[in-house]
């Protein structure tokens, strides 16, 4: 049930981008047009709030914007947002504006934010997940992970090809900062000997057996995936010390660093940042705030920006062990 209370919406990308989320700022501006809704374009994610830095919004604005990556909004990692004084700042900006409710887009630390700017003014902010990490509680897709992984794949395959060719060991490492979900899916869906993630402790020894029994079997090539996170260390400190263990092997490094977050967002990232992006404009025109909108099994949900403070969002340990299966 729509409350119509609210006639003019802000929309901000905010921490590191992901491809999806001008198809997501895309969704937001035309869903709250179509529901007869200002909108304002906040530049540089809560920099923009803090330094009134923002522009209308039309139809127009968010043309052939779809297959871009990136975020046309720009984005930021705000300091000044995450002091008493900056929020206000914030606040008046938006008040002055005549800005009654905001989307906010991006990872954990974005809805950390809202929820302070929410809870201070009693202000309604819906947030629309957006990180390549897919770390966030309460939705099984965040925009741009689908992209990302799409990405590791086709550079981990490239780098199969070559090491078969010489019989080589590579450690890849894949970004995700303190989660695995990236490392995790591109290790099953490329046939990955091992992964090292920041949620397992024992991967190393998992590792060292498989380095042991790889070595009996002859295998051509050994790919091994490691999250940036890894409490080992990236890549090259795990490489190192392999070298040093098993100086049978021929070791190599790749750290696929950027192309992660770059490139034109998939067909799945830009239908959920189609959905996702209207939901939350329907969701603030029905007094829904303070939450973020997600996708479980499918359907549009709605959490609480609590959880993703309170909770970390597991891996699978089912995956975990498909992994070391379909190794053999
Ligand atoms: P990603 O997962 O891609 O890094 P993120 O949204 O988690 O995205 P952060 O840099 O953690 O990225 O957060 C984005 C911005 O949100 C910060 O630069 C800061 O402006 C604001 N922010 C984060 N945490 C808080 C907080 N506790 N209080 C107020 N603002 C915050």
């Amino acid at each position: 049930m729509k409350t119509n209370k609210i006639k003019r919406i802000g929309v901000l990308t905010s921490g590191g981008d992901s491809p999806g989320m001008n198809a997501a700022i895309r969704a937001v501006v035309r869903g709250a047009i179509y529901n007869k809704v200002k909108v304002y374009g906040i530049q540089r994610g809560y920099q923009g709030l803090v330094d009134n830095d923002m522009q209308e919004m039309h139809s127009h604005s968010v043309s052939n914007i779809i297959q871009i990556g990136g975020t046309i909004l720009k984005t930021a990692r705000c300091m000044d947002f995450m002091t008493a004084e900056g929020r206000r700042k914030a606040y008046e900006n938006l008040v002055t504006r005549g800005i009654d409710a905001l989307v906010t887009i991006g990872g954990d630390g974005t809805f950390a934010g809202a929820q302070e700017l929410g809870e201070e003014f009693n202000f309604p902010i819906v947030g629309i997940p957006g990180t390549i990490d897919n770390d966030i509680c309460g939705t099984d897709y965040t925009i741009g992970y689908d992209t990302a992984l799409n990405t590791v794949v086709e550079a981990v395959d490239k780098i199969r090809d070559t090491a078969s060719a010489h019989n080589r060991l590579f450690f890849i490492e894949v970004m995700g900062r303190n989660a695995g979900f990236l490392t995790l899916h591109g290790g099953i869906a490329t046939g990955a000997e091992a992964i090292m993630v920041p949620e397992y402790t024992n991967d190393f020894d998992m590792l060292n057996i498989f380095l042991n029994s790889a070595q009996k079997q002859h295998k051509t090539s050994s790919i091994v995936l490691v999250a940036e996170g890894d409490e080992l260390g990236g890549a090259i400190k795990l490489a190192k010390k392999v070298e040093k263990d098993h100086p049978e092997y021929d070791v190599r490094v790749t750290i696929l660093g950027h192309i992660q977050r770059g490139g034109s967002p998939s067909a799945i990232d830009r239908v959920n940042a189609g959905r996702m992006g209207v939901s939350a404009v329907e969701a603030l025109l029905e007094g829904k705030k303070d939450m973020m909108v997600g996708l479980m099994n499918g359907k549009i949900v709605y959490s609480p920006f609590s959880r993703s403070k309170k909770e970390k969002r597991p891996l699978d340990p089912h995956l975990m062990d498909l992994i070391r299966i379909l190794s053999i």
